[in-house]
């Protein structure tokens, strides 16, 4: 019998024929698709002829197609509907891909080859985008180590893999613990906490084999505790614990492995010819250097502090307004923060709940689509993986463009959070490719027969994710490595977090947040107390971010310190951190830096982002919200685009400058009036 994942896929759209795919398949089928990408990849390092753009690079794009195949299919369904045998099968496979990708970046007969054309580029009358992948093979070589020989060699692949113990090591650690702390809570403790904290306190005391209600560090808990909890001693216990995660000495302290990573990093990327291992990592990123980072959240940072001192003043008359002496304290915001929110903007959760309906917000997004780049949706009748999975097939003109897929709820075999991934992706060389996209969230499911409500986090979300949708789907470029979301991580998030703007379009609420019984829009002054209440507390999310922004970015430029502690001590006193605010992630739980390097050096990139998508609106503000020569100017120079050209370049290209900040500091209402 043939293995589906292998066959040719004779099916509507070519999508996988998921009726037929069986777990047993993966493995065989891996194997395979290995083999033959190693393969592939041998007969490019071993051609006798002399290499040219097309047998080197072509060759390259094109090896591993079977692969991608099996793999698009197996992590979706991991990620989305996992069980036992596909966790096994994550487990083999990460590795054996691992060596895979370090035996072809360490086979010096391929590099060979890359380097030759690299070195004559000027004379291989290449396009654009073939210039642009040559570049960007090239220097994912280099950057692993291509390079490098004898002594500086070994010593680097010894960095790396004691690198992989560390961040492994860090996680564990991390999570021992959070789960090791707790503190008992008597009836009374619980006074004045809303039900469902008094509930999730209880489970957790269950779940421990207590008698009474527990507070532990769990985010769902802890975070809302110190939100609504009077008891200001409780407060500052909880508080006490959720910011010392990692560094309570003992066998669960994280601290000596965040200065031992530090080093590494430094090593290594002074092994590899860089200055500091922030000036590697930013290489490949739109800011590029340390410094055009450390500009961009200084400017964020003042008007931030501002605020927040503002705030503060307020905040602590209410503190000493309930008896309390002394300055606010960090353990006194979330608490005196909620308060004050209640008063000023009174929105009521249960009350705005109706008129956030899936389906209508669903609509809502495609219909903006429709508006902006003339996309057409329509339901397929196909088989998928879940039965909660539904499949669209867009089209545009009457030519498919793509395949959507949406599967919104959340069942235990599917991971946390809310993701944007494709099953295929788009790409013109050999045969013309039209991607298969899916969105991916965790939306609570309503019992038979009532209608499926979001809450406005939830519909911002679904706008978020099908952003990242439509920069798969618009995607028109030639070549995979660079197709759709593959750009740098401090661009990945402009689509997506400009397509959240639409959501806060008036006229799209007006016209989707329809009451899920009445049928009637939502009131005109519940809308207006909607959009208000999204600059609210601002000046203290900013703080806690840009400050963990700013120690994350000192840590790797220039010498890695000694003590990473002192350090973060050193950046906090120099940027002047005010007295009730601490940083969002501390180093000893930072795991954003230190569980990998993934974000290490980078964690500004969700402001940079946030920069640009708030400067690209402004385009639509100014122009009007479905302005089409806008939307096209922004599906020709950034959606369609991918990773084709430096994203500096695509921006520069749709708004006619790089972005400032006044936008962003507007959008947050960090502006003083
Ligand atoms: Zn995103």
């Amino acid at each position: 019998m043939t293995n589906p994942l292998l066959a040719h896929w004779d099916t509507p759209f070519e999508l996988p024929p998921f009726a037929q795919i069986d777990d047993a398949h993966f493995q065989p089928a891996f194997e395979t698709a290995l083999a033959e990408g190693r393969a592939a990849i041998a007969a490019i390092a071993d051609n006798p002829e002399p290499p040219t753009f097309a047998n080197t690079i072509e060759a390259m794009e094109q090896a591993e197609d079977a692969l991608g195949r099996v793999l698009g299919v197996f992590y979706n369904l991991a990620g989305a509907d996992s069980n036992d045998a596909r966790q096994e099968l994550q487990r083999v496979f990460s590795p054996a891909l691992a060596e895979y990708s370090t035996q072809i970046t360490q086979n010096a007969a391929l590099f060979a080859r890359i380097e030759s054309l690299w070195e004559a580029r000027e004379t291989l009358d290449l396009n654009d985008e073939q210039a642009r992948v040559l570049m960007l093979t090239r220097r994912s070589f280099v950057r692993s180590g291509a390079k490098l020989e004898g002594a500086d060699k070994t010593r680097m692949a010894e960095i790396s893999s004691r690198l992989a113990t560390l961040g492994t090591e860090f996680t564990q650690r991390l999570l021992a613990d959070e789960a090791d702390w707790f503190l008992e809570l008597s009836e009374e403790d619980l006074e004045g906490l809303p039900a469902f904290v008094v509930d999730a306190a209880r489970s957790a005391g269950e779940e421990k084999g207590l008698s009474g209600p527990c507070l532990t560090t769990s985010r769902s808990l802890i975070s809302p505790f110190l939100q609504f909890s009077p008891r200001r001693d409780l407060r500052e216990k909880a508080f006490h614990a959720w910011s010392s995660r990692g560094a309570r000495g003992g066998k669960n302290d994280t601290r000596a492995i965040a200065a031992e990573t530090l080093k590494l990093r430094e090593e290594r990327a002074k092994l590899l010819g860089y200055d500091s291992f922030a000036a590697f990592k930013l290489e490949t990123e739109m800011a590029k250097t340390p410094d055009a980072v450390r500009g961009l959240l200084m400017q964020v940072w003042e008007p931030a502090k501002r605020a927040a001192e503002r705030d503060a003043k307020i905040l602590e008359t209410m503190l000493h307004d309930d008896g309390f002496e002394g300055p606010l304290e960090p353990w006194d915001w979330r608490y005196y923060s909620a308060k004050r929110r209640k008063i000023e903007h009174d929105l009521d959760e249960a009350e705005l709940k109706p008129y956030l309906q899936l389906d209508r917000m669903i609509e809502a997004a495609f219909t903006c689509a429709t508006r902006l780049f003339g996309l057409e949706f329509e339901a397929l009748d196909v088989p998928l993986y879940h039965a909660d999975a539904r499949a669209w097939n867009v089209t545009r003109n009457g030519e498919h463009i793509a395949v959507f897929i949406g599967d919104y709820f959340a069942r235990g075999s599917k991971r946390s959070g809310a993701w944007c991934s494709a099953m295929r992706s788009q790409k013109k060389l050999g045969k013309p490719v039209a991607p298969i996209v899916v969105n991916v969230c965790n939306f609570a499911k309503a019992p038979k027969g009532q209608p499926n409500l979001l809450s406005y986090d939830d519909a911002r979300t679904l706008f978020h994710e099908f952003g990242h949708a439509l920069h798969q789907m618009l995607s028109d470029v030639t070549y995979e490595s660079i197709s759709g979301t593959s750009v740098a991580r401090d661009f990945v998030e402009l689509p997506s977090q400009l397509y959240e703007h639409w959501l806060e379009v008036p006229a799209v609420l007006e016209e989707f947040a329809t009451h899920a019984e009445t049928g009637e829009p939502m009131p005109a002054d519940m809308l207006e107390r909607l959009l208000a209440a999204q600059t609210y507390d601002q000046g203290f999310a900013t703080v806690e971010y840009v400050s963990s922004a700013l120690v994350d970015l000192d840590f790797h430029d220039g010498d890695a310190p000694a003590d990473p502690m002192q350090a973060q001590a050193e950046t906090l006193e120099r940027i002047g951190m005010p007295h009730a605010i601490t940083m969002r992630h501390a180093t000893p739980h930072f795991a954003h830096v230190f569980s990998g390097d993934g974000y290490a050096s980078g964690y500004y990139s969700y402001m940079w982002s946030e920069v640009m998508d708030a400067d690209a609106f402004e385009a639509f503000d100014e122009n009007g919200a479905f302005d089409p020569a806008t939307a096209k100017s922004l599906e020709d120079n950034i959606l369609s685009r991918g990773g084709s050209s430096d994203p500096v370049e695509l921006y520069t290209a749709f708004r006619g400058r790089m972005p400032g900040v006044g936008a962003l500091l507007k959008g947050r209402g960090l502006v003083e009036d």
